[in-house]
């Protein structure tokens, strides 16, 4: 079961991933240090930290689907 409050969404053009906005920062369309190889690498088991450039806020991927980022500590806040 995965925790909503730890997954964030992000959005594919052409070879960049980009976040619609960043979870820290709010700063919109925030590109990833991340390509579709990492994203694959992530999904076979790989954790990856990724400093946002936006606010250098930071965040640890564990997991990944089609449209969400799965981080290892909630992004969002609960309700
Ligand atoms: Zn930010």
């Amino acid at each position: 079961m995965i925790p909503f409050e730890n997954t964030w969404p992000y959005e594919r053009y052409g070879p960049d991933l980009y976040l619609h906005s960043c979870p820290f920062c709010q700063a919109p369309n925030v590109l990833l240090p991340l390509k579709e190889k990492d994203l694959t690498a992530i999904r076979e088991g790989a954790k990856r930290l990724l400093v946002l450039p936006c606010c250098r806020g930071k965040m640890t991927v564990v997991d990944a689907d089609a449209d969400y980022l799965l981080a290892a500590r909630p992004l969002r806040r609960k309700a």
